[in-house]
């Protein structure tokens, strides 16, 4: 019986009882991410209530073996969050502890709290905290870390690498310690808070992170520009960034994300062939104008079908809720989701939004492409039918063929969703395309130097799989 295991009784006499759960509802709610296709219910989920526990119930799966998963609010897309050999999941949620260090423009925060929680408190004291995934109400501070994750601001702050100092960490024996320091610079060593920072959980379990904030901007003003080519469009978005403009979001959805946002919250937005280009620029009121009047200007320049410019909170709130349930659109339209996350370089964004929408007609499924087109990302999310067997795999090769788009276009396979189990077998091919053997044999090292007893997030990240040249 599960309930007498040994580690089963460890775990709830350090964490008592009552955070301990082997029920099934419980199982059920954290057999998957926020996508239907990887799934598998855990032995045990543990709620953890305070930091001082990790390392005790890490030293339990350690001593006995147990794969551990250590897991935020679930909205990973890729299957990274999945229980892929049972075992424990580890509930982070009640660390949400935030607290905010204005003399040294540092916020520290639990990992637990949500990105969002983190940013509403630096906006209190005149700061906002830049990386701002779309699903910044749900996703942790230790989720987003785990994925360095990325967002609309990317395309000027880049992700969550670039905001954190320092982190507290829980290593596979349930030794705590720290990368990083809470100091704007530091050379100490090797750089082992960058390799955590985007290991889904398979090197350690962080608990605490030192972010970095900015000051919050005098003022934004908002333009949506809607095209009727996806030329004209990757034409603006490469022109906004080769002629200097730095924008503090630029970007993207296309015909299909529109008509589904317009269909799910009754907007009535052009949807047109060549989808909406939406660009923010802040900064003081006068120089703002400036920036504001050259991006309409480029839109004009590339043929713009309608602009609108938007300073009232309502206006702009609705242009980014377009944007944002043009990415889900295919969860709405559709009973299975296969998440896009390439990124290319900026000069090739017009030619993977054609070979997208190539890619789309040839294999007749739902593509909905948005992206944070001002960093090359796009997400081309397809919708399609996970029951109809002929319908599935037909959205599985247009995945697939996604990927070698941006592979071949010099990108890359993932720009901020990470590997998990969706995107095993294209990160293998991206390093066999681009001869990095090297680079898949120093992974597997690392991890077996991090976790010899592979108990942390096993069977992930492609490091389960024998290299086959
Ligand atoms: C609608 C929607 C919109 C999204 N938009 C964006 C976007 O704009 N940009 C973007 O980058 N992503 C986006 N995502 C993906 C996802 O939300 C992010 O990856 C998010 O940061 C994950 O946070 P989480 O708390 O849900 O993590 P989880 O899904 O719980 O976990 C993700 C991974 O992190 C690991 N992990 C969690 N906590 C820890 C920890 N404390 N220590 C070590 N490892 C840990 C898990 O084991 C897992 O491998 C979106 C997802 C959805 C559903």
């Amino acid at each position: 019986m599960e309930a007498q295991n040994p580690w089963i009784s460890e775990l709830r006499s350090i964490v008592g009882p009552e955070n301990v759960f082997l029920d099934e509802a419980s199982k059920y709610l954290f057999q998957q991410g926020a996508v239907d296709a990887f799934k598998r219910k855990p032995e045990v989920v543990v709620h953890i209530t305070k930091r001082e526990l990790v390392p005790e119930v890490v030293k339990v799966a350690y001593k006995y073996g147990v794969p551990i998963v250590p897991r935020g609010s679930g909205s990973s897309v890729t299957g990274a969050v999945v229980p892929a050999r049972g075992g424990i999941v580890l509930d982070l949620r009640a660390l949400n502890q935030i607290k905010v260090d204005v003399d040294n423009g540092i916020v520290e925060a639990e990992v637990g709290a949500t990105v969002l929680d983190v940013d509403t408190e630096c906006r209190k004291h005149g700061f906002f905290f830049p990386p701002d995934p779309a699903s910044s109400r749900v996703a942790t501070i230790g989720g987003a870390l785990a994925e360095n994750s990325g967002g609309m601001r990317g395309a000027r702050y880049g992700v969550m690498r670039d905001w954190v100092l320092k982190v507290e960490v829980v290593l596979s024996d349930g030794t705590l310690t720290y990368f990083g320091e809470s100091t704007y610079k530091n050379r100490a060593g090797y750089d082992l808070l960058g390799l955590v920072v985007g290991s889904e959980g398979t090197l350690a379990i962080i608990t605490k992170a030192w972010l970095k904030m900015m000051p919050l901007p005098e003022k934004i003003v908002r333009i949506a520009g809607f095209f009727n080519t996806l030329d004209d469009a990757g034409e603006t978005i490469f022109r906004i960034r080769r002629e200097g403009v730095n924008p503090l979001i630029l970007e993207f959805a296309d015909k299909q994300g529109i008509e589904a946002a317009n269909k799910v919250r009754g907007y009535n937005y052009p949807a047109l062939d060549g989808g909406m280009v939406l660009v923010d620029v802040d900064g003081h009121a006068e120089g703002l104008e400036k920036v504001a009047e050259r991006v309409v200007k480029i839109m004009n320049e590339n043929h713009a079908a309608q602009i609108i410019k938007a300073e009232d909170p309502q206006k702009m709130n609705e242009l980014l809720d377009v944007r944002a349930v043009a990415f889900t659109a295919p969860g709405h339209l559709y009973p299975g989701f296969i998440d896009g996350d390439i990124a290319v370089p900026l000069s090739k964004i017009k030619d993977a939004l054609r070979g997208v929408d190539e890619i789309r007609k040839k294999y007749n499924v739902f593509i909905a492409t948005v992206g944070h087109a001002g960093d090359g990302n796009l997400h081309p999310n397809i919708g399609a039918d996970m029951n109809n067997k002929e319908e599935w795999e037909r959205a599985e090769k247009a995945a697939r063929e996604i990927n070698e788009l941006a592979i071949k276009l010099g990108g890359t396979i993932t720009a901020e969703h990470g590997i998990g189990k969706l995107k095993e077998d294209m990160l293998l091919e991206q390093f066999r395309v681009r001869n990095q053997m090297p680079v898949y044999r120093l992974m597997k090292e690392i991890k077996n130097i991090f976790d010899p007893k592979n108990i942390l997030n096993p069977d992930k990240y492609a490091l389960g799989e024998e290299w086959n040249e």
